[in-house]
């Protein structure tokens, strides 16, 4: 199904060969090791990491995937897990750390099938089979939020969820807000389509997380350049086709800019291929590779075109707004140094892809691992049902769900395996999908009263890629060196 993978081991190297149990069990430990890094950073109270790169930059995050991606992982099993982080981010945008959490729980459950003598085979045939019955589960206990431009509060409740595990949390209202304005403001609700590509974000240190706004337009950080050759009949072409602003992929020198200033022609300079691309679809302006071609009808239109600056620092970011075509926005995201700033751009990141996935499909799944409770309770009743073998392998899918609502206790400081056991009884008693663990001790196990929404995709997706990387794990059972096959 996945072809034959061909694995080499760097620490292996003297060793001539591994097979067989010693090659599962092996690649098990380095998958577990990773995601063991990651447990503790799963849900609202879950820590950050803070990485260090060779030449010493230091990233402060939250993000399964932003982790994984700077650890430099060199193990070649550990990396699929650093992969399974990678789709989860690409298709989902969240759920990152929850999925490779989830595919190291699997792990561990199939190590102790394996001690016990069973086949890899039917242990991947048993998750598989599980997996099956939690997507379906899954597909039962969603909830379905309505919204519309006039009542965005479902939207914004889902951000929030995301936003809750993050450094920015203290603000999360407002970045919620933010990110529900960004996603909505270039989406077509009716269409349900979301275009990603309008949204831009920008990050400048110094000041306040409060301070992060949203502008109706695009924002370069950039300053207008004042003014330099030759240049005199240039100006002159710009003049003549009625431009009042010149934007530039490349540089003018000094003497240009003065002549532009004399000529009352603001200008911007050294503009990335990206962001000229962007103002040149949202203004309706086209991107000239000559001045001689420049003609009226190329001129882009904007309402305004100002320099906003930041308290008592000389830099200033250009805002361009009310443009002719189209809905681009971009988020000017402050915070008090760098790191800072960096992480609420990938937790903004997160909760927008949170939004446009509730637009393009509007099912949710309630969070605090309730979901994963109730999967859990579907699963074990469907291993009783079933003869043989697999249903040690399904048993253990449904132990291996477990493990997010103990992680999320453990994070925030319950005690796990009674938190799990009085919330696991609970649903099955009541019948109540919507129990979790009451991580922000809100005095509630419903996460439906609390709001914490996830969306049905997002879940249903970590369920499916984590079951497919431990599939794919258990079946290698030979690995090979380079060159050392004897
Ligand atoms: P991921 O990268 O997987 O999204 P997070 O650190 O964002 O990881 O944690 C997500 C988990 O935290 C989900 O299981 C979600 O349901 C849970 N969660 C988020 N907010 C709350 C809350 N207020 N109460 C309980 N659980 C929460
Ligand atoms: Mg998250």
């Amino acid at each position: 199904e996945y072809g034959r993978p061909f694995i080499i081991l760097k620490e292996q190297q003297q060793k001539a060969r591994i097979k067989g149990l010693e090659a599962q069990k092996s690649n098990i430990l380095a998958a577990k090791a990773v995601s063991n890094v990651l447990r503790t950073s799963l849900g609202p109270k879950g820590m950050d990491k803070m990485l260090v790169s060779q030449d010493g930059d230091v990233t402060i995050t939250n993000d399964g995937a932003t982790i994984l991606e700077r650890m430099e992982v060199q193990h070649q099993v550990a990396k699929l897990l650093v992969e399974l982080s990678q789709s989860q981010d690409n298709e989902i945008g969240d759920g990152t750390t929850g999925v490779v959490v989830l595919a190291g729980a699997l792990l561990a459950q199939a190590e102790k099938l394996l001690d016990r003598g069973i086949h890899p085979v039917r242990i991947a045939e048993g998750y598989e089979q599980a997996c099956e019955i939690g997507l379906k589960t899954l597909g039962e206990i969603g909830d379905v939020v309505e919204f519309d431009e006039r009542n965005l509060e479902p939207l914004i409740n889902t951000a929030e969820t995301t936003l809750n595990s993050k450094i920015i949390n203290v603000n999360r209202r407002k970045m919620a807000e933010i990110a529900v304005n960004a996603v909505v403001g270039v989406a077509d609700l009716e269409r349900k389509d979301v275009n990603f590509d309008m949204i831009k974000m920008e990050g400048k240190p110094g000041g306040r997380l409060e301070d992060t706004e949203l502008i109706q337009g695009v924002v370069l950080d950039k300053e207008m350049s004042h003014p330099q050759v030759n240049f005199t009949k240039m100006i002159q072409q710009v003049k003549d086709s009625g431009a009042n602003l010149v934007i530039c992929q490349w540089g003018f020198d000094d003497e240009a800019n003065h002549l532009l200033l004399q000529n009352k022609l603001p200008a911007v300079r050294w503009v990335g291929g990206v962001e000229l691309e962007l103002i040149a679809i949202a203004t309706g302006a086209r991107i000239i590779p000559r001045f001689s071609e420049l003609t009226p009808e190329k001129l882009g239109e904007a309402k305004v075109c100002r320099e906003i600056s930041f308290g008592t620092t000389k830099e200033k970011m250009l805002v361009i707004e009310g443009c002719k075509n189209s809905s681009a926005v971009t988020c000017v995201v402050r915070g008090g140094n760098n790191m800072i700033v960096q992480e609420a751009k990938r937790s903004l990141h997160d909760a927008m892809c949170v939004v446009r996935n509730l637009i393009k499909d509007n099912r949710v799944v309630y969070g605090g691992g309730s979901a994963e409770i109730a999967c859990s309770l579907a699963v074990s009743k469907h291993a009783d049902s079933v003869l043989g073998t697999d249903q040690y392998a399904i048993r253990a899918f449904a132990d291996a769900l477990d493990d997010i609502p103990l992680a999320l206790a453990e994070n925030s400081g319950l005690s796990p395996i009674e938190e799990l056991a009085a919330v696991k009884s609970k649903q099955a008693k009541e019948a109540n999908p919507f129990l979790g663990i009451d991580c922000t001790q809100n005095g509630t196990n419903c996460m439906k009263t609390q709001g914490v929404f996830e969306t049905l995709i997002g879940k249903q997706q970590q369920l499916l890629l984590a079951t497919q990387v431990v599939k794919m794990v258990l079946k290698i059972d030979d690995v090979i060196s380079m060159g050392q096959y004897q």
